[in-house]
């Protein structure tokens, strides 16, 4: 087929965003006798899933201490379960296992929850919360200083490259085409607005462009020449010359056991666990002190992965110019390395008695990779220069299959009240959102 040199509907980038974008778009034009999934067209300068949504662990869940974010999530999940087994979602539920200077955020989640018709259970107590998790869970947990376990019963995970597929499959049905392969270098303008999307191989005429571009966003914000720095306004203060996008690294691994070594006292797939700890972590190695500050880490069993799979807290990468390429495996400095391996393996110690002398399993394969991030951690949805919608979701967004869904209805010309908070005039009105005591920036 010839290179296209115009289409209605341009999307940049086939991770989780734009696929999802591309397929919703598809259907809603096709409803609205507006027109087809002829009119679609999705350029990757690689491959599909090859962002973040390709290496990301997949954990869908609601725990948001902010309430646009929980709302969004809810309807993501929704999403997800339109079409669970199409896309690899595994409905198992997601804990969120906190001390006691977490107690009180965790409530409000609850209780938001709770309004939003979220289904959860809300433990309080340490006493309680190790019965709980001894009972119903694992009996061999051993985590310490734990006051409060949040157990959504909806969430999980999704199998990532399963999903990407499906997503790409159902659009492709619906007539998009998806050219991988290709890579956007430029925007020309007319009047203010993107007129065209330059490429490598050509430049491609368009009435709308969509970028989900993941860590990449701060390319495409450059080609439509916005502010390399901003103004926030927090709390009635106005902080000046802000840098509009920082990167963190998100750190992840495997431990090489049988998934089946993972699961809970009934023999199934047990919930994604997710433990915040102000209880000192020692190694499992030496017994020597690792932190004895606030740590984090989430874990599940993963046949995709081969084993015991997750995470810990990603750490910001303090330097001017990052190298978003080679990107996830493939990259010389954004990998995790031993002492990754060291705390995350500890931190599952430190979770379950089962995990004690398993250090030694650990994955030494190249695994995690970099996100970038807005002044305020959570995602930009809107529409800048006239036609360029931008789906910048601050490294939330495997979870958030929805909001292409979302996106679609706004490119239609329906504004969806779920996506305002996500404005980007919310940096200077100070309309940010609400911050919780978690030590991920993402919760
Ligand atoms: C290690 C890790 C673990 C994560 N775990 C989770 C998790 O458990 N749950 C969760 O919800 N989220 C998770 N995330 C976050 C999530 O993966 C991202 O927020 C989400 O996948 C971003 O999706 P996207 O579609 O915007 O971008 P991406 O998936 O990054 O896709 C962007 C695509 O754009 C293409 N592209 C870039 N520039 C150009 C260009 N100039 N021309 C053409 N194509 C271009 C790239 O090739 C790429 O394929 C994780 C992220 C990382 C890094």
């Amino acid at each position: 087929m010839a290179f296209p040199t115009k289409s209605k509907f341009v999307i940049i980038g086939a991770g989780i965003h734009g696929l999802s974008t591309a397929w919703h778009l598809a259907m809603a034009l096709k409803a609205n006798g507006l027109g087809s999934g002829r009119d679609v067209l999705v350029i990757d300068k690689t491959a599909i899933g090859a962002g973040a949504s390709g290496i990301a662990c997949g954990i869908i869940r609601n725990n948001y201490y902010q309430p646009a974010m929980q709302e969004l999530i809810a309807h993501s999940v929704s999403v997800w379960e339109e079409d669970g087994e199409g896309y690899g979602y595994h409905p198992v539920g997601y804990m969120q296992i906190s001390p006691e200077v977490m107690h009180e955020d965790v409530v409000q989640i609850y209780h938001r929850q709770r309004d939003i018709g979220y289904e959860s259970v809300f433990i309080e107590g340490e006493a309680d919360c190790m019965k709980y998790m001894r009972e119903n869970v694992f009996e061999d947990w051993q985590a310490r200083n734990i006051t409060s376990i949040l157990h959504e019963k909806r969430g999980g995970y999704g199998h990532n490259g399963r999903s990407l597929y499906r997503l790409a499959d159902k659009a492709e049905a619906e007539g998009v085409r998806i050219l991988t392969g290709v890579q956007v270098t430029g925007f020309d303008m007319k009047g203010g607005a993107v007129s065209a999307v330059q490429t490598d191989q050509g430049a491609i005429e368009c009435d709308w462009v969509v970028a989900g571009v993941g860590p990449w966003v701060r390319t495409i914000w450059d080609y439509l020449d916005l502010p390399k720095r901003i103004e926030v306004k927090d709390n009635g203060r106005v902080h000046k010359g802000v840098n509009m996008w920082t990167y963190w690294m998100l750190q992840e691994g495997t431990l090489g056991v049988d998934p089946s070594y993972g699961l809970n006292n009934q023999g199934k797939m047990p919930p994604v666990i997710h433990l915040d700890s102000d209880a000192p972590l020692y190694s499992s190695e030496d017994g020597s002190l690792i932190t004895d500050r606030m740590w984090g880490l989430y874990y599940k069993p993963d046949t995709n992965f081969k084993g015991i799979q997750g995470g810990a807290m990603p750490y910001t990468v303090d330097r001017e110019n990052v190298a978003v390429d080679p990107y996830g495996i493939d990259s010389p400095d954004f990998i995790v390395g031993p002492e990754f391996a060291h705390m995350w393996t500890s931190g599952l110690a430190h979770c379950q008695k089962r995990y004690e002398d398993k250090y030694r399993m650990y994955k030494d394969e190249p695994s995690g990779g970099l996100g970038c991030f807005t002044p305020d951690s959570f995602p930009i949805f809107d529409v800048f220069r006239q036609n360029c919608y931008l789906i910048a979701d601050s490294n939330h967004g495997y979870k958030m299959i929805g909001v292409g869904k979302l996106v679609a209805q706004e490119l239609l010309g329906h504004k969806q009240g779920i996506l305002e908070p996500f404005r980007f005039e919310r940096f200077k009105s100070g309309e940010l959102h609400p911050v919780s005591s978690s030590p991920f920036p993402w919760s």
